[in-house]
């Protein structure tokens, strides 16, 4: 089967195989249609993938079928040990795993090896701890006893964006350690990191058909996988008009259980006793991390009055400087927009955000090629109802209003369609509570944004969806919970 050789970080020679992963083994598509795969840092193509047609998913997905038959009856401790060998192996692959990312996603290197390969590690270790402690409860009753039993769901469905691979190792690690099987399908832009993973999947000794994985289009490969019948889960991370298909196939079709985790417009507000530094820290962090491209981006900024200006202007000087360009060289600071198509999409925003009356403080454009590179951006005092205080423009944009009191800050916060993350700064341990409780978000950061751990639960209420990845609360969307009740004599 075709493969392709890639040079990362140093000059590291990557060999990824291109075709999709099914049964263990790499086959080409049915009709042998592809995928270009690019390099948003250099513009160019960088790769060519297989694109699973329907047959493709209904092959993916009857090899689930027939590998949960055993993999059912799977000891826990054996299942277990094989989630932990796979994270040795994707530990131990650290540098080709944030070589592939920085080349087909354009994710700065060292960001990847400091924070998304070592976070996939501990969701796989997280979880391979679950496999033996998914017991139920016995519950009393008038008539006698009854007892009820959380199992797996059975043949699974994920489908994943392209920001990062971490939100793969999600999925993968909840579904696998709470006894399923998966059918993965990746982002059409950034499929080869699970292509290497498959790899890594063989060599730790993953019987065939417990994961597969198929790299092709949304429309097609993604879509049918929503629809399918033998499908009894499909979890999804995407955009909201994503997300509402995914609801749609499953209402169509067999009424799956379905996740959703969808986009955000994340406040981060800053109270005037916070410690400024490390707000700044933070903000500046929420806002440029993935160059934006991060569902959690803390993008709406709301600053106190008394220390607005100053916020601003230091706000802008450390966003202002950073290096752009290739994204396997340790000096750079500064990835890409995915695509052209996203920056255009970004563009545009900062189109409109220069329209919108408000003040732009730095950036808004294109820095030089090759490569999709967008200055970072602050727009200041800008207008609640704004479009870019309203909409997830997912780039280095950050839209700053100032307030006035808590109460208003809340209101400002909440005057959105989305509630993923949000991030409130204090010294005052009240305002930190109260606003933590008045926030509507899935997750609030205090004094810190965006704290990702394999424990705890992250999601979105509102239109950022419903369901979680990591921690215990995903147990619930990967298992269901069955009772049996027993009379007395
Ligand atoms: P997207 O366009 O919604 O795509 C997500 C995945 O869905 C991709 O694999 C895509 O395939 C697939 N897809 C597209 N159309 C489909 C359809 N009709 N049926 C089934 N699957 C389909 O999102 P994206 O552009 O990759 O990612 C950006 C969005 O994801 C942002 O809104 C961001 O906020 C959100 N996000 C949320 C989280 C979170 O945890 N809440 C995390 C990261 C990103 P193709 O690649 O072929 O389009
Ligand atoms: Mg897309």
């Amino acid at each position: 089967m075709a493969s392709v050789t890639i040079a990362g970080y140093r000059g590291r020679q990557i060999t990824v195989q291109t075709g999709l992963f099914i049964d263990n083994q790499f086959v080409p598509s049915i009709d042998g249609k592809t995928l270009d795969v690019e390099n948003p840092s250099a513009g160019k193509l960088l790769a060519t993938v297989s694109a699973a047609q329907k047959e493709d998913i209904d092959r993916a997905v009857s090899s689930s079928k027939k590998a949960y038959e055993s993999w059912k009856t799977t000891s826990p401790s054996a299942r277990s040990q094989l989630i932990l060998k796979l994270a040795d192996l994707v530990e131990q692959h650290t540098e080709d795993l944030a070589s592939i990312q920085a080349l087909e996603a354009g994710t700065l290197y060292t960001e990847s090896v400091d924070f998304h390969v070592p976070s996939s590690v501990k969701a796989l270790r997280y979880f391979a701890g679950w496999t033996d402690k998914l017991d139920g409860l016995s519950l009393n009753i008038p008539q006698g006893l009854s007892y009820t039993v959380r199992l797996p769901v059975g043949v699974c469905g994920a489908i994943i964006p392209w920001n990062t691979f971490l939100i793969g190792f999600w999925k993968i690690a909840a579904a696998i350690g709470a006894g399923n099987v998966v059918v993965i399908k990746t982002a059409e832009v950034a499929p080869l990191w699970a292509q290497k993973l498959a790899e890594l999947i063989v060599e730790a000794g993953f019987p065939p058909g417990v994961i597969n994985i198929t790299t092709g289009l949304g429309t097609v490969a993604g879509q049918y996988l929503a629809e399918h019948h033998d499908v009894r889960k499909i979890a999804f991370t995407g955009s909201v008009r994503v997300g509402r298909e995914i609801l749609a196939a499953s209402s169509k079709s067999n009424l799956k259980k379905v996740s959703l985790e969808l986009g955000g417009k994340s406040p981060t507000i800053i109270f005037a006793d916070a410690d400024l530094n490390n707000a700044l820290y933070w903000a500046s962090l929420g806002i440029t991390m993935g160059s934006g491209q991060i569902c959690a981006s803390g993008s709406r900024i709301y600053v106190q009055d008394s220390i607005y200006d100053k916020f601003v202007e230091e706000f802008a000087a450390r966003l202002r400087d950073g290096i752009h360009g290739d994204p396997l060289l340790p000096e750079t600071t500064k990835g890409a927009a995915v695509s052209q198509s996203q920056a255009d999409k970004v563009m545009n925003y900062i189109k409109q955000g220069k329209e919108s009356g408000a003040k732009l403080v730095c950036g808004g454009e294109m820095l030089p090629g090759p490569g999709y590179f967008i200055a970072n951006t602050i727009f200041s005092d800008v207008p609640q109802q704004a479009t870019i205080m309203q909409e997830e423009i997912f780039g280095p944009v950050a839209s700053i209003a100032r307030f006035h009191t808590e109460e208003e800050v809340i209101a400002k916060a909440n005057d959105s369609p989305y509630g993923l993350s949000s991030a409130v700064f204090t010294t005052n341990i009240n305002t930190a509570l109260r606003v933590s409780q008045g926030i509507e978000a899935g997750t609030v950061g205090v004094n810190a944004w965006g704290l990702a751990n394999p424990n705890v639960p992250f999601g979105g209420v509102k239109q950022s969806g419903f369901g979680r990845d990591c921690g215990q609360a995903a147990l619930e969307e990967w298992t269901k919970i069955v009772y049996s009740s027993a009379k007395n004599r």
